[in-house]
């Protein structure tokens, strides 16, 4: 059924970490633990998920780009714990797509890139898009400059150019062994180019 309805979801998976790891981590640890790296946080964005929370004083319902305040941070009260990812229904004529930079498969992404994309079956417009990358900042990342690119205009390889290279301007990446700076924000273009293209052809395909 996740297959099915929100392919985006078994391809995250597919790529995150290994059998053994993923059997014994849960979402909700994942979610909660706040890594900029982790998979799981783009997709939600990307989705417009929301984090039902419970604790002792009732219950609250967070979006899931809200919840990352800060590197391992997040909005989460000491008596408080994630209780459901709430997922909207993809709608008619849209498609996500995720994938990373990944030196071998299961890898934390040293860049990540989650998009979701609605188009206009008559007119080939993009009517919405939610773009959001990990491993770019101290949280995932909301690339809004790169969805605003994308929403009103019928997408094509220009255009896609473009919503990649406004991504690598309004990250701001960590350098580490994995990669310097300067090569972070270059596969931010990429991966924002990548995971969009994929999310419009899934988008194209859909009914
Ligand atoms: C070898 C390895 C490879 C990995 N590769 C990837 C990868 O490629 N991509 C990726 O996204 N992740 C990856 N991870 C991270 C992994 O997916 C898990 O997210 C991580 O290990 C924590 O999961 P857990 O369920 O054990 O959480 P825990 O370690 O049990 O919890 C993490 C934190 O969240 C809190 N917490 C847990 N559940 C809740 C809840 N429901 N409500 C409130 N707070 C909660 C805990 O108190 C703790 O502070 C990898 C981990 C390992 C060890």
């Amino acid at each position: 059924m996740v297959k099915d309805r929100y392919p985006v979801l078994a391809e995250m998976e597919d790529n995150l970490a290994v059998v053994q790891t993923r059997n014994w981590g849960t979402i909700g640890g994942n979610v909660c633990h706040g890594d900029p790296a982790a998979d799981p946080p783009g997709v939600f964005i990307a989705l417009n998920a929301k984090y039902r929370i419970m604790g002792s004083k009732g219950e609250r319902t967070v979006n899931a780009e809200d919840f990352y305040k800060d590197l391992l941070e997040v909005d989460l009260g000491h008596d408080e714990i994630l209780c459901e990812v709430q997922i909207p229904v993809m709608p008619k004529n849209s498609g996500a797509a995720q994938d990373k930079l990944m030196i071998q498969k299961g890898d934390m992404g040293i860049v990540g890139a989650a998009a979701f994309v609605k188009v206009n079956p008559g007119t080939g417009v993009c009517e919405d898009a939610r773009i959001a990358l990990t491993n770019v900042t101290t949280v995932p990342f909301r690339a809004k400059g790169s969805e605003k690119a994308l929403i009103g205009k019928v997408v094509d390889e220009k255009i896609l150019e473009e919503a990649g290279v406004i991504a690598s301007r309004e990250v701001d990446p960590p350098a580490d062994v994995h990669g310097s700076e300067e090569y972070r924000r270059d596969m931010a273009r990429v991966f924002v180019k990548r995971v969009t293209a994929k999310a419009l052809e899934r988008a194209r395909q859909s009914n």
